[in-house]
């Protein structure tokens, strides 16, 4: 597969549109080294080959999804702008459709009031996250699972919060006792469900934590900066649906528009379901907000500067792509999920591997069968060379004996077992299944 370029002639006439807009105003020629710009750019080009083919359905590891053209050409054309989302000055129309598109985000998980806006990434919108709680719920502790992402650990340190985390059971789910025992204490003030780990996408009981909310009373904070988009598909299992449908009771979501939601990186999204925490924003800037008494998005963000840009590109894409449950980006994870699926079953009926619990979401683990847990994790690294040799792209993760202990029984002479993961993330994942067994069949044959 190409890299996409048929669609950038309609950049250049959505650029001619843009440019009507300016011409009331006297010409400013720029000095242009025609040269010197090809001559770099064929430099930079030549240099961006040493990647992975991240675009490609043969490119089934981590977790990287390419943006939709809609969102790389939005964005491109906002770049002729270069619009700043602080404030309301440096960027009115990329503001107004971050608002939009943030509200129809809040709108998928069923919340019809919100405060949030875009940040650069999960890492960010993360923190603000922790950092409200941590004001609401001043010096008590955060907990998260083992398999939660390790940002909200090192956040918790940034923002000088006690952390702890919670043992998982051995489908890398939260466990409900370990979670129990700690909020016996007393001392927990804001509890981390993951809705879709970062490993394995599991997802969290968030029944099961809201009923410990009503019982001890914690804030609670979904980060869904992996699986949140999931809510739109239709092919969920029982548990993972039950979690989705609740998670408009909340207390604050992260969600990355850059992993699922199409787009470039640098979009990420924290949305608050009580309005009033804007109040911890609160500050005087002798610079900005001059121009309207209308909010302005730096107002409510730790971040000033932000990419315009990124706004034009996520509200261009919900455009063509709304976030509704019979929409086309709910089929396109539903295809990922299936992908996940089919492959799952055929590693799990295959004597040469061991499968550890099916995909929640979209990403599978699994690994060569071998008796003891040092082998185990030689060659998965092995396989995923060889498989990278032959164009067949998968990634490595390690898991816990602890976590593992349940479900393989083999001699655990490491504590850690290194595994293969693959995030099927493409709607064309489900179309090469074949090709991609083919080549993993065909390595193993080779080195096993
Ligand atoms: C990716 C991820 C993050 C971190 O987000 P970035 O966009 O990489 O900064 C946090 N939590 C989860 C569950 C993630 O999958």
């Amino acid at each position: 597969m190409a890299l996409e370029t048929q669609s950038l002639s309609i950049l250049h006439e959505a650029l001619e549109h843009l440019e009507e807009g300016f011409n009331n105003l006297p010409d400013s020629d720029i000095d242009l080294d025609m040269s010197g710009l090809r001559t770099i750019m064929l430099e930079v080009a030549e240099k961006m080959r040493d990647n992975y083919p991240y675009h490609h359905p043969l490119y089934a590891g981590q977790m990287l999804k390419p943006p939709h053209s809609i969102a790389r050409l939005a964005y491109m054309l906002a770049l002729w702008i270069n619009p700043n989302n602080h404030a309301l000055d440096g960027g009115r129309a990329s503001s107004a459709m971050e608002k939009e598109a943030v509200a129809g985000i809040a709108k998928m998980f069923g919340w019809k009031t919100h405060l949030g806006h875009l940040c650069g990434g999960g890492t960010m919108a993360n923190m603000e996250a922790l950092w409200v709680a941590g004001h609401i719920n001043s010096g008590k502790k955060i907990v998260a699972s083992e398999q939660a992402h390790y940002t909200h650990n090192r956040l918790s340190e940034v923002l000088h919060l006690p952390f702890q985390s919670i043992p998982c059971d051995s489908r890398a789910k939260m466990d409900l006792n370990a979670l129990e025992d700690v909020l016996k204490k007393g001392d927990v003030g804001t509890v981390v469900a993951t809705m879709g780990t970062t490993a394995t996408g599991s997802v969290d009981p968030l029944p099961d934590i809201l009923d410990l909310k009503s019982k001890y009373g914690f804030r609670l904070h979904a980060d869904a900066a992996y699986g949140g988009y999931f809510i739109l598909a239709e092919n969920l299992d029982v548990e993972a649906r039950a979690a989705f449908d609740l998670i408009g009771e909340v207390d604050s979501i992260v969600i990355d528009p850059h992993k699922h939601g199409l787009q470039p990186y640098g979009c990420g999204c924290v949305l608050f379901k009580d309005p009033s925490v804007g109040r911890f924003y609160k500050h005087d800037s002798p610079y900005t907000y001059f121009s309207s008494a209308e909010l302005h998005l730096g107002e409510i963000s730790l971040e000033c500067s932000r990419a315009g840009a990124s706004a034009v590109a996520l509200w261009a894409t919900m455009r063509m792509f709304p976030l509704t449950r019979k929409g086309k980006l709910a089929r396109g994870l539903e295809s990922g999920r299936r992908a996940a699926t089919a492959l799952f079953e055929k590693i799990q009926s295959d004597q040469r591997f061991l499968t550890a619990f099916p995909p929640e979401l979209d990403i599978v683990i699994w690994a060569p069968l071998a008796g003891k847990a040092s082998e185990i994790s030689i060659r998965s690294k092995e396989i995923f060379q060889a498989a990278a040799r032959q164009n067949l792209h998968l990634a490595v993760a390690t898991f816990s004996k602890t976590m593992l202990n349940e479900t393989w029984e083999i001699d655990y002479d490491h504590n850690h077992v290194t595994c293969l993961r693959s995030c099927l993330m493409k709607a064309e994942h489900i179309e090469w299944l074949d090709r991609i067994w083919q080549v993993l069949d065909g390595v193993i044959r080779e080195n096993l």
